[in-house]
């Protein structure tokens, strides 16, 4: 682990391959060129809607455009060429998911917990975050330094698109059904966490609302064989709250002036 945390600060420091996530300033690895990056994002939504349902809930689908589109209104900062997407699937799972170039999924089982558009900001403000966080770009990356070592990474940086793409691929594991998602890193979830609760209350959804929609996802997870799979890659209940507190003053500003300017 730290062996591997040593190289990707090194390749970091090294080439440019290397993005700074807007509000969090962190450095995060990107070794995948932005537009394969959205080309790949674009082929595997393409895929997941030919595979999945889309909702025929008029409303929710409705809902569920209107949200993600006014929190990436203020979420967009520095990646040229996104083209939003927020598609709502029939599914029951408690789910919901996000891939490079804009493109946003939500199950229509989400809906068990979601009362109010605040909630619904909660999970659009966190998806929309892995989009501008890059963390399917530095997913991929990461994949491909592990795995395949120097060669990999002599090809993503010569910009070889075909050998690029099918590593990329295959750290998606695109094909598999719903394999295709690869779990963010925890830290990547809490980023999102973080990133989530700023665009939310940016386009003037009450960031409160995050702690307890949580908490509901929390209770939902109790007594279940198998808990929501949102829950499963993310970070631990207390651990997810406690941090949301920490970053609600910041939050609470941004809402303060967004319900101004209105
Ligand atoms: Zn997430």
């Amino acid at each position: 682990m730290t062996r591997f945390f040593i190289s990707g600060l090194v390749v970091c420091l090294a080439v440019a391959g290397c993005h700074v996530v807007p509000d969090t300033g962190r450095r995060s690895l990107s070794l995948i060129p932005m537009e394969q990056e959205i080309a790949l994002g674009e082929s595997t939504f393409a895929e997941i809607k030919d595979a999945e349902t889309v909702s025929d809930d008029r409303e929710k689908r409705e809902r569920v455009e209107r949200v993600g589109r006014r929190i990436a209104a203020v979420a967009e900062r520095d990646i040229p060429g996104l083209d939003w997407e927020f598609v709502l699937f029939e599914d029951d799972a408690i789910n919901a998911f996000a891939l490079p170039g804009g493109k946003v999924g939500v199950y229509t089982g989400l809906f068990q917990l979601v009362e109010t558009d605040d909630d619904l900001a909660v999970v659009m403000g966190h998806e929309v975050a892995h989009v501008t966080a890059r963390h399917g770009n530095e997913r991929m990356s990461q994949y491909l330094l592990v795995s395949a070592g120097g060669i990999a990474l002599d090809v993503a940086l010569r910009n070889r698109e075909t050998e690029t793409r099918q590593m990329a691929l295959m750290a998606y594991g695109a094909g598999a059904t719903f394999g295709y998602i690869l779990p963010y890193s925890r830290s990547a979830e809490s980023e999102a966490d973080e990133l989530g609760l700023y665009y939310s209350a940016r386009a003037g959804y009450d960031p409160r609302a995050a702690p307890r929609f949580w908490e509901r996802m929390a209770e939902a997870a109790e007594g279940r064989a198998s808990p929501p799979a949102f829950l499963s890659t993310h970070p631990s209940h207390g651990r997810r709250v406690s941090d949301l507190e920490n970053h609600m003053p910041r939050a609470l500003r941004y809402y303060e002036e967004a319900r101004q300017s209105r």
